[in-house]
């Protein structure tokens, strides 16, 4: 486990992509809290969400940083470093009210 992360350079000001997490969105599953790429804006799931989707979506796009995207959070993770970082001075504002299907 590093120190620090390295990748703070793929940090970007993104439009998220979804709502809610993309995948679960369109097949109508439920999800634990969301992880916004900060490379992209994809929307995904965490991992205590029954599909992983924002840990897929690494995996699949190799982009390491990810935002905690439930209000009010303000927190990232580098998934190469395996180090939380502080984004509150450059938190992505919710596009609306998170949809739910519990
Ligand atoms: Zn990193
Ligand atoms: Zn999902
Ligand atoms: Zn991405």
């Amino acid at each position: 486990m590093a120190d620090a992360c390295t990748h703070e350079d793929s940090i970007r000001e993104v439009t998220p992509s979804a709502r809610g997490c993309e995948e679960c969105l369109n097949t109508r599953s439920r999800w634990v809290h969301l992880r916004l790429c900060r490379t992209c804006g994809h929307v995904g799931c965490c991992d205590d969400s029954p599909n992983r989707h924002a840990t897929k979506h690494f995996h699949a796009s190799r982009h390491p940083i990810i935002e905690g995207y439930d209000p009010p959070e303000g927190w990232g993770w580098c998934y190469i470093d395996e180090v939380m970082l502080d984004l509150s001075d450059r938190a992505t504002p919710q596009l609306g009210p998170i949809p739910r299907y519990v």
